[in-house]
């Protein structure tokens, strides 16, 4: 695996390569992320992944600070998984230069985290887009785990015609159902059961609303997550993947996030 952390020379590597795909990180890597590097590798010539932690997304810089690290174990797990090569910036490689596309975001950006999480889509949407306009990829592959984000980078590449394609990758579980996440790392034996146990609430939830047995009742749901030990809960929606509205039909998932702690949870099924 080769490391650059300089766009220059990365870019004089890979300029005459046409099929890299790219996985973009912010490192401290788990399982769900090796989903995506395995399929890359298995399905392209060459991968490439980052590693950028970038403040611009975070709206609190102790949220940002308290990031969890783990570059070297990061780089067994790369090479291990036979990466090619591996993008790790400083700011200034990644902020000092202008940028050709215009940062689009779509309205679905002021929904779900959006309102909750000041100026995160646009600084995400912004280093992707940074990251893209330097790797000039032909693939990327992201998450369902993060379907906003997803989303909202599709509609940015559409909007600026951007040849390079989204490939839309499963959500990746512990046998508990809990989403492999780099924040899991900070938790404790105490607040991972109840994280258990809410994801088993939430479950339930969604299969009631299925038959019909309930309706959709947001302060009820909030209330019980609290009861279970929750400390805030920011949402619990219901949107149809292809609208990205409301559904009419049982076809959704349901999307949410709380804190447990100090650490904001995110996901959807
Ligand atoms: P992050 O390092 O959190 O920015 O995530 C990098 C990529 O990994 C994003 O496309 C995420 O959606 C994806 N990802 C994070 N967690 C999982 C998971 N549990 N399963 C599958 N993909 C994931």
């Amino acid at each position: 695996m080769k490391l650059f952390t300089n766009k220059k020379k990365l870019q004089r590597e890979i300029n005459n390569i046409n099929n890299i795909s790219f996985v973009p990180t912010m490192g401290a890597l788990h399982k769900g992320h090796q989903s995506l590097i395995k399929k890359s590798v298995k399905e392209s010539k060459k991968t490439l992944v980052s590693i950028f932690v970038n403040p611009k997304q975070f709206d609190n810089k102790k949220d940002f600070s308290n990031y969890p690290k783990s570059y070297y174990e990061d780089i067994k797990i790369l090479k291990k998984l036979r990466v090619n090569y591996l993008y790790k910036p400083s700011y200034a490689d990644i902020y000092k230069f202008k940028t050709k596309n215009k940062i689009f975001l779509h309205k679905f950006s002021k929904r779900l985290c959006g309102k909750y999480r000041k100026g995160h889509f646009k600084g995400m949407i912004d280093v992707v887009n940074r990251l893209l306009e330097i790797i000039k990829p032909k693939k990327i592959l992201l998450g369902k785990k993060d379907f906003q984000q997803l989303i909202l980078i599709k509609k940015h590449i559409e909007k600026n015609k951007i040849n390079t394609r989204v490939i839309s990758c499963k959500t990746i579980r512990d046998k508990e159902f809990v989403a492999y996440s780099s924040r899991l790392k900070r938790i404790n034996s105490y607040e991972k059961k109840i994280l258990i146990k809410i994801l088993k609430v939430l479950r339930n939830y969604k299969k009631n609303i299925i038959s019909q047995k309930i309706k959709h009742d947001f302060h009820m749901i909030k209330n019980e997550l609290l009861s279970i030990g929750v400390d805030k809960v920011d949402y619990v929606e219901l949107v149809d993947l292809k609208t990205l509205k409301k559904p009419k039909k049982n076809k959704f998932n349901l999307f949410f996030a709380f804190y447990i702690g100090k650490i904001r949870f995110i996901d959807n099924f």
